[in-house]
């Protein structure tokens, strides 16, 4: 079995993986095994956070890591959140302000122009001066709702409308959100890339 750690101490993110890598001859494991803390995020672009937070673990842990990095894009607010996703309403803030935020912002905005979506850069790097990462995206497409719906999943989920479920991403199942969503869909293409 090859160790590869994982740039994240979310025991969700690892299960999922782990999950999709079985019959790999591959085994995930967090950096809190490793007493390792996160990196600081100060990329300007999500490929950026993620190879920052990659090469942080993979220096520490003398592995090869993963990392990923995530969040939503509105297109009336031109592209924000987006990396600022967990901090739009500021520094320790928490998923409901940010979520209050965006939504006051979008007040004036009708449906048609509320569309959106969440995207998930993962990165693969094979020790922490590797000069090609694997890179993969997933990208979910959704529009903003006006009120929060659902209380499934976290942050941004209960805004987040489905239009292939007509539902928010906070009523799905966590299964099938993982299924449909940014996360899953990058994950699953970098699983391919690992298994080959
Ligand atoms: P992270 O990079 O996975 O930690 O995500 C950064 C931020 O993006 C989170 O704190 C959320 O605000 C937002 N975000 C990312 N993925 C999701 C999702 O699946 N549902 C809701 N919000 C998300």
């Amino acid at each position: 079995m090859s160790k590869i750690i994982l740039a994240s101490s979310n025991k969700g993110k690892l299960k999922e993986i782990n999950q999709l890598l079985s019959g790999a001859e591959l085994d995930v494991v967090s950096q809190s095994e490793f007493n390792i803390t996160d990196a600081d995020e100060t990329g300007l672009t999500f490929v950026e956070n993620a190879i920052i937070k990659a090469r942080h673990a993979s220096a520490h842990a003398k592995l090869p890591a993963i990392a990923d990095d995530s969040g939503l894009e509105v297109d009336a607010l031109n592209g924000a959140p987006g990396i600022y996703s967990a901090r739009y309403a500021g520094e320790g803030t928490t998923d409901q302000k940010n979520l209050e935020k965006l939504l006051q912002e979008l007040k004036d905005v009708p449906e048609e122009q509320r569309t959106a979506r969440f995207q998930c850069l993962m990165v693969y790097m094979r020790h922490e001066n590797d000069p090609t990462p694997l890179i993969c995206q997933g990208t979910w497409e959704g529009r903003i709702l006006f009120e929060p719906k659902g209380t499934n999943g976290f942050g941004y989920d209960p805004v987040f409308y489905v239009p292939t479920h007509d539902c928010s991403s906070a009523e799905l199942e966590p299964d099938l959100k993982n299924s449909l969503s940014h996360r899953g869909q990058a994950l699953t293409k970098l699983v391919r890339l690992l298994k080959q």
